[in-house]
Parts: C-alpha cells; structure tokens; sequence
C-alpha cells in the first residue's frame, strides 16, 4: 500500500509537493484553510533551480504565458511626474527566470497536483499526535485519520509548526515593514512598469501582473500588539489609517482596499528554527525558513518540496531518516537569503524624505537606466 503523506496548506510549496508525491506514487492528501484559491499576493519570481523543477512539472510554458513581462520600475512623485526609472534587469533579473503573479503560480502549481492529490478546501489540523507507526490527525471539519507523515506547507503563520514546536512568538520575527496586496481594477502606466509612489516610510504601487493588476501598500511599523493574520476588516483600518493623504495618484486605490474581497496583508517577517521536523512531521516553504518579500521565498519553496518529496521517495518506509536529509540539503539552498532585505527596503520604502531623494538620485546615475 502506497505510503499516505497528509500536506497542510494549499500554496506554492504545498502544491508542488503534492504533484512531486504524487509523481512518486505516495497517496497525498492537501488540507487548506482557505475555502478556495487566493487572488491576491504580489508577483514573485520563480528562478534558479526552481525553473529546473517546475520545467520538469511541464508548466513552464504555462507560466512563461502568464508572466508579467515588467520591465522597469519606476518612482513617481504625487502628481504621478516620473522621478527615477531603473530596469528590473539591474536587480539582477536574467532570463531564465519568470516573474509572475503569485495567484497565478499557485493556481498553476495546483493544477498540476491535480488529480495526484486530494484537496480538502475549509479544513485545517487541530491535532497530531505521533506514535512509532505514524501520526494522527485531528481537523475542524474532517473526522481523525492516521498518516505515515504530515508536512506543514501552511506559511509563515503555520499550524502545524505550532503544533510541533510551540508559538510562533518563539520563530517569527517582525522585521519593521508590513505588507498588503490586492488586485486591482486599473494599471497606472504601462503593462511593461511597476510604479511606486513614496512619502517618508510608505511605498503605494501598482504593479502589472499577467492582465490583472496588483496594487501594494508598504509601510514601517514596529509589531502591531495582538494583530490577528486573518481579521481582514482591521486590516483594511490599518491600511486605511496609514495611508489616507499618503496616496498621491493612486488615492482611488484606497476605496478599493475598502470593497475588495481578496486582501492580503501580513508582516515582513522572518522564521528561524532549530529544526525543521520532529519524527515524522516536517515543515515547508515559510512555515520552515520564511525570507518573506525581499527574499527568494516561492524559488525556494519550490525547490524545498522538490528535495523533500525526493528524500521521502528514497525511503519511504523510513520518514525520519527522509526528513533528516531533506533538511540537510535545503538548509543550504535558504541559509543567507534573508541577506537583500535592508537594500530591498531602502530602496522600496525609504524612511525619510531625504532618503527618498538620495533613493531617486542614485538611481538616476546609474549607467544601465
Ligand atoms: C494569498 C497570499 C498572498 C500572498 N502575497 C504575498 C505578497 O504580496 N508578498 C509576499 O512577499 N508574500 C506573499 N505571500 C507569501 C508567499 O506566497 C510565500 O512567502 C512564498 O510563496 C512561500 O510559499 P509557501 O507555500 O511556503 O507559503 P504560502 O504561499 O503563504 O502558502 C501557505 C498556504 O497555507 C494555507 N494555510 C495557512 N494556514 C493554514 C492552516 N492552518 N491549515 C491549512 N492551510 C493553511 C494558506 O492559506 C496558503 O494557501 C502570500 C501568500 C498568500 C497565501
């Protein structure tokens, strides 16, 4: 009988490990709390050795159909006169690598798992309690049932890690900024430019994203005390309390924080864990090892379920031994990426006017503009 291998959490790295089990002849089960897909989330780039994974997939040309295709991202003042223009290929952007609207690259990665893995859509883990044959699963809605394994790809606020390892409090750490995405009804400029406005420690953008654009609000706060991830309604009053008169050309953008469905807003934050599985429960993407926003996190999601979904295939009567390695090889793939983030928020929220100034300065002499 096919080992049974339970993944919690629907998105980038959840997704490609279930098409990467189910390849492998495991039978997979997906619980993911959100009761369908999500639309929001700003385009991510999938780079690296995570095109290898998603060419092996057979998607890469679903993805290359559905790239933003931006080119430059350029600095707008409040009237929207353009201020500084600089080419995403001095980010380092090279070819071989896809930008793309991360609801997209969800959706396109589920697909793929299709019928390899079954999807519970509304559900999520209340229990695991682990014996030497396997582990047993409580949910909200679906009755108790016993897997050889489970995975916790269920994001920076991961159930399954705080069922194992005890309170985020213990991993997370706030790194200053927040960030909430949505898409949006317009693109203000072309479909080839992102365009920022700055004031002192907020960023407002709206950014081309495969035919439905995406609008980005940014700003630097200390921890928000006793905020809840999933209280959308005081999200959009924090959104909306730190931007009103901060919006300049994108003002109508605000009423649309208001009315949208899709809002996705969370800190900039970042994860750090002794390790990463106990016994036959392991952790996944930014429940593992969060590089959230200026990190290379959907890259490294994928290649992390590709290396966890190998490991397991290699032994899968031996989980323990097949999370230990996985570890091991991946830990390396993630350690350093957190390195860009200081740069990334300077460039993208500075904290002052002057730095906004020297921001605009310095990227107007850059020579490859
Ligand atoms: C809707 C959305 C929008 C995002 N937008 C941005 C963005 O604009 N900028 C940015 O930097 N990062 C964003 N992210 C995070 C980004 O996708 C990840 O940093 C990265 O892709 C790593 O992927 P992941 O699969 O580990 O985590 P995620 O892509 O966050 O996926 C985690 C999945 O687990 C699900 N989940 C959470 N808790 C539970 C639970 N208890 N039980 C079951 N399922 C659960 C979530 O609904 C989600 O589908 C967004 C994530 C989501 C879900």
């Amino acid at each position: 009988m096919s080992a049974k291998v339970l993944i919690s959490g629907a998105g980038i790295a959840g997704s490609t490990l279930a098409y990467w089990l189910g390849r492998y002849g495991f039978a997979v089960t997906v619980v993911e709390r959100a009761a369908s897909a999500r639309t929001s989330g700003s385009p991510v780039d999938v780079r690296g050795a995570a095109v290898d994974v998603v060419t092996e997939m057979g998607v890469l040309p679903e993805l290359r159909a559905g790239a933003t295709h931006v080119e430059r991202v350029t600095f707008v003042d409040g009237t929207g006169r353009r201020r500084a223009t600089v080419r995403t290929s001095a980010f380092g952007e090279g070819e071989d690598e896809i930008e793309v609207a991360r609801a997209d690259l969800a959706g396109v990665l589920l697909a793929a798992a299709g019928d390899r893995a079954e999807i519970r859509w509304g559900d999520t883990i209340t229990g695991l309690v682990q014996d030497v044959s396997g582990v047993r699963v409580t949910f909200e809605q679906a009755p108790p049932e016993r897997f050889d394994c489970v995975v916790g790809a269920d994001g920076l606020h991961s159930t399954v890690r705080r069922l194992i390892f005890g309170p985020e409090r213990n991993f997370l750490r706030h790194r200053g900024i927040y960030i909430a995405t949505l898409p949006v009804e317009r693109l203000v400029g072309d479909d080839r430019e992102v365009l920022v406005y700055n004031t002192p420690g907020r960023s407002v953008s709206v950014h081309p994203a495969g035919g439905r654009p995406l609008a980005a609000f940014m700003f630097r706060r200390g921890e928000i005390p006793g905020l809840d991830y999933r209280e959308t309604a005081a999200h959009k009053r924090i959104i909306i309390g730190e931007f009103t008169h901060r919006t300049g050309i994108f003002a109508d953008l605000l009423d649309q924080v208001r009315t949208g469905s899709d809002l996705y807003f969370d800190s900039v934050g970042q994860v750090r864990l002794p390790s990463w599985s106990n016994g036959r429960v392991a952790l996944l993407g930014d429940a593992a090892s969060c590089v959230s926003l200026f990190g290379n996190g959907s890259s490294s999601a994928i290649i992390g379920a590709h290396t966890l979904a190998e490991e397991l295939a290699r032994t899968p009567e031996l989980p323990r031994a097949a999370l230990s390695r996985y570890e091991y090889r991946h830990r390396a793939v993630t350690s350093g990426e957190q390195r860009g983030l200081r740069l990334a928020a300077a460039l993208l929220v500075p904290g002052s006017r002057p730095a906004i100034l020297l921001r605009d300065t310095a990227i107007r002499l850059l020579p490859s503009r």
